[in-house]
């Protein structure tokens, strides 16, 4: 038998015999909180709406090209994703944040978020300017009233971040815990060995 505090805090485990009378039987098992280390909580709303099992670049194509739905059914969408997540036993989320439209379901505090603000960009040109985007996005994810401040900026992955950008990025790395995309497919794997594959093909469609 468990015995708790009433916070639910475990005090300690002993025989059943020497556990006295309020035993409360529960089905099931009980394990340490999940962590979900890698989410995409703003992007919630996109659940099914992108064909399944078309490989990464046609997926982050459709994201990318996709932008235009009702703020309201965003948020909705990230409030049923975080119960759902509570529901699944997970106590703590890696979270890759492009806006901050998370911020208001994340000031509630119901799961610990560590925010990874995804920087991205491959044109050496705008590296600046994507820098400073993201920069704005991980200042509001810093302010105390919002989401205790546990935020790093992350490049995208290593297809689609200049050495420019990544000069401007890397100085923030100190003392945080940062991710990255990496190899998540065969196509990865082609472009960095052989310079060849699918990925090429999005470079091309990205630059139309
Ligand atoms: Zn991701």
């Amino acid at each position: 038998m468990l015995i708790t505090d009433e916070k639910g805090i475990i005090q300690e485990i002993i025989h059943a015999k020497d556990a006295g009378e309020d035993i409360q039987i529960f089905k099931g098992l009980l394990s340490p909180g999940f962590i979900n280390c890698h989410c995409h909580l703003e992007l919630s709303h996109m659940k099914g709406l992108i064909p399944e099992r078309t490989g990464l670049v046609d997926f982050v194509f459709n994201i990318v090209t996709q932008r235009h739905f009702p703020e309201e059914e965003i948020l909705d969408a990230i409030a049923k994703a975080e119960d759902e997540m509570i529901h699944n036993g997970i106590v703590a989320v890696g979270d890759i944040c492009n806006n901050t439209l998370s911020i208001p379901q994340k000031s509630k505090q119901r799961l610990a978020y560590y925010n990874f603000i995804e920087v991205s960009g491959w044109l050496p040109q705008i590296a600046e300017m994507r820098f400073a985007r993201s920069k704005e996005i991980y200042d509001a994810f810093g302010r105390p009233s919002t989401v205790n401040g546990r935020q790093s900026l992350a490049p995208h992955a290593p297809y689609s971040v200049s050495n420019e950008l990544w000069e401007l990025i890397a100085p923030f790395f100190k003392n945080k815990t940062t991710t990255i995309h990496n190899q998540e497919t065969d196509f990865e794997d082609a472009l960095f060995i052989k310079g060849s594959g699918d990925f090429i093909r999005m470079y091309e469609m990205m630059n139309r």
